[in-house]
């Protein structure tokens, strides 16, 4: 209490006892009060308004009231004032319940002396703004619980009864009648799973071994499903620390969890199929590698799984339909499977199988066969029934495996091998290929770095007119000049290249370079002008969707007649997508060069399809060629293919030709170009150029 002199409202009709208190508080010597006085009851409502007054002295028995009445009364129009009442001898009754309906305290007229007096309206007044205070910070939790929506929960421990607010209830959908008193009407609602963690909590906190209690868990609605909380709560203890109480909020937090349980989910799964996803994939690996790190019973194989020809399906029947065979694929490869093994699609048509209790090597292989038996069995897509194969490769975990992306890797790698030995198989990862593996990474770094530094070159090799023996052309064979290795031939370093791309830029540096030496000899050799130029085109740069306009490009930058260019392309990227194909040779030849399928015979098409292709000409390939004079069948072959060629106005070229045996049986079909060892070996640049200059004839 400051200085502030207290100002105290005495109701009072005795003017003896009036004056008493007056003289006291003269007295007081500590406490300064001025007084204030009004001897009935009507007169001290009248006044009571006024702020002024910091503490009311109440005689109970007044002219115009009597007893609890006159108290209840004053109490009724100053709520936020102490009052003391002020009682006869016989009154103590009286007085005890005037403290219960809130009077600060209570003075017997007959025992009133100074000290008290003052003591008790000093106390009165501490007392009275402390419940104030209270009844205010009370007020705000109120407001605040009811701001956050939250429910409020009180249990007393010692008798283990708790309380409920309206709010709690609403928030589990229930009828106040279903939940009683007990803090089991709680924590019977909890899920199974929810319930020893939030037990441990609190009695953890209870122990005082945490600050605060905090607990998320699902709790039985009234209607019978589960709504996930957020329990908070603090522990109130007694002098000796152990709680009594423990009180606090219950906030409704079922959304966000619903959210977040999406979120989690979406990040774990592929949103096409619904399988697993390659970071889960990944994550049940890292656990299942751990797992049989630590038990040697224990084996576990991964399945690596790619569709064959998914993307030509996918081209040729639009994506809505590729991707509802990835739909039917997931949903096959979930009911071949045992139901503890994960499904993930890693993307694309690329899927990765975790199967657990894997005995040996061979275990694996027949789950593979059964996942290539179950997919083959067709697929209704639309009223239309298709079939796919798989290539798969499979690692395990007996390897001795530490990271989970290597076991994707390696099973990566057998797949690759499984696809190359053909489709529909499946290999099991060993350290062949892992040598292998490493072989090709090494390469290719190699290639790459070969192409920046310029080490690629090209040899020609001389094309023959069999009818007389003058030079038609010559096709340009990559080399590459390796600074430790030497001269390495395509043989040894084309399927890397075409494997990992190098050969895009590499193809078109073999095109463009090659079309600028045969422009700059053309200028300086007069005979070399009807010369014809064959640059081989590779599978992956003729899937190229921009393959017209690079060849286009290059032929008006290098100024090259595009008559005078032959393009050679294997039958292999011809099948994968014959529509295409058809597109993309029709497009090439309006750009005006020729067409020619390379190692004809050695694919699958047939004759027949390929004179749907604008082509002028096939070169068989040097392995017929070898046999066309063996007399064993194989010169029927050449025979058939050159007569059926040539009733289709197709050209035919030999290749390889080395003996002149050879050359006299195709002569003899009236095969019209031959190239091959028997008339020269492919050249480098400045025999070329000498070869052009001598404008030679082989007889
Ligand atoms: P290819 O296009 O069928 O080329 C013919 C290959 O047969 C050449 O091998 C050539 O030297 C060889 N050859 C020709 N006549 C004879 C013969 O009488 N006997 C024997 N034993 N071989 C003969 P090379 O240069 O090693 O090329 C091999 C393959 O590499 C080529 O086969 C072609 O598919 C590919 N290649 C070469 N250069 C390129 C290129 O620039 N781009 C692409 N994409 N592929 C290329
Ligand atoms: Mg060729
Ligand atoms: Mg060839």
């Amino acid at each position: 209490m400051s200085g502030d002199p207290i100002h105290v409202f005495l109701v009072e009709d005795n003017p003896g006892d009036a004056l008493l208190v007056e003289r006291y508080l003269a007295r007081s010597s500590r406490e300064v009060c001025s007084l204030e006085r009004a001897e009935r009851l009507s007169e001290a409502l009248d006044r009571l308004g006024d702020s002024k007054i910091d503490v009311v002295l109440l005689d109970l028995t007044l002219p115009d009231s009597d007893g609890i009445e006159t108290f209840r009364r004053v109490l009724a129009r100053a709520m936020d004032l102490p009052v003391i009442v002020m009682t006869g001898l016989n009154d103590k009754q009286l007085a005890i319940q005037a403290v219960r309906e809130g009077a600060q305290d209570f003075l017997n007229k007959a025992e009133l002396e100074g000290d008290g007096l003052v003591r008790s309206i000093r106390y009165a007044i501490e007392r009275k703004r402390a419940q104030e205070a209270l009844r205010e910070s009370q007020e705000r939790y109120a407001l605040a619980v009811d701001g956050a929506n939250d429910g409020v929960w009180d249990w007393d421990v010692r008798t283990n009864k708790a309380f409920f607010s309206p709010r709690w209830l609403e928030i589990l959908d229930c009828e106040d009648e279903a939940i009683g008193e007990r803090i089991e009407d709680w924590f019977d609602r909890i899920h199974p799973e929810d319930l020893d963690r939030l037990r441990r909590d609190v009695s953890n906190h209870l122990m005082a071994k945490t600050s605060h209690l905090e607990n998320e868990h699902r709790l039985r609605t009234g209607g019978d499903d589960y709504r996930w909380v957020l329990a908070r709560g603090v522990a109130v203890r007694d002098d000796k620390g152990s709680a009594y109480r423990l009180a606090g909020s219950l906030t409704d937090i079922h959304n966000r969890k619903i959210a977040e349980q999406q979120l989690r989910h979406d990040a774990m799964h592929d949103p096409l199929t619904g399988l697993s996803n390659s970071a889960l994939l990944m994550d049940r690996l890292a656990i299942a590698l751990a797992q049989a790190n630590r038990r040697s019973d224990y084996r576990f194989a991964l399945l690596f799984l790619d569709l064959d020809r998914f993307k030509f399906f996918n081209d040729t029947l639009g994506h809505a339909m590729g991707d509802q065979l990835l739909v039917g694929v997931s949903l096959r490869l979930q009911t071949l499977l045992r139901p503890g093994d994960t499904v993930a699609r890693l993307g694309g048509d690329e899927f990765a199988i975790l199967a657990h209790g894997i005995e040996d090597p061979s275990h694996a292989s027949r789950i593979a066969g059964r996942i290539q038996e179950g997919l083959r069995r067709p697929f209704d897509l639309q009223g239309n029934e298709f079939t796919t194969t798989a290539s798969i490769g499979i690692s395990l975990s007996t390897t001795g495996y530490d990271r989970p992306e290597d076991l994707l890797r390696d099973a990566d790698t057998a797949m690759y091998r499984a696809k190359a030995q053909g489709k529909g198989r499946h290999a099991i990862f060993d350290e062949e290929m892992n040598q292998r593996a490493i072989d090709l990474m090494e390469l290719e770094a190699e290639l790459r770095r070969g192409l920046e530094a310029g080490e690629f070159d090209l040899h020609y090799h001389p094309i023959i007119s069999l009818a007389d023996g003058r030079l038609e052309g010559l096709e340009a064979l990559v080399r590459w000049n390796h600074p430790r290795k030497g001269l390495v031939y395509p043989g040894d370093f084309i399927d890397v290249a075409e494997e990992t791309g190098v050969i895009i830029p590499l193809g078109w540096s073999v095109l463009r370079k090659a079309c600028g030496q045969m422009v700059m000899w053309r200028r300086q050799i007069e005979s070399a002008g009807t010369i014809a130029l064959s640059v081989n085109l590779s599978p992956r740069q003729f899937r190229q969707t921009d393959l017209v306009e690079r060849i286009g490009v290059i032929l008006a930058e290098s100024g090259f007649e595009p008559s005078s260019l032959r393009l050679e392309i294997t039958e292999g990227p011809l099948m994968a997508d014959p529509r295409a194909s058809v597109r993309k040779f029709e497009a090439l030849r309006r750009l005006g060069v020729h067409l020619y399928i390379d190692d004809f015979g050695t694919g699958f098409s047939s004759l027949q399809y390929l004179h749907e292709l604008p082509i002028q000409a096939v070169k068989i390939d040097r392995s017929f060629v070898a046999k066309v004079n063996s007399g064993n069948g194989q010169g029927e072959v050449v025979a058939s293919i050159v007569t059926l060629a040539h009733n289709l106005g197709i050209e035919v070229a030999a290749e390889g030709l080395e003996t002149s045996d050879q050359l006299q049986c195709l002569r003899k079909l009236r095969c019209e170009y031959a190239q091959g060892y028997y008339f020269s070996r492919p050249l480098d640049s400045d025999h070329t150029r000498q070869l052009l200059a001598s404008r030679r004839h082989w007889v």
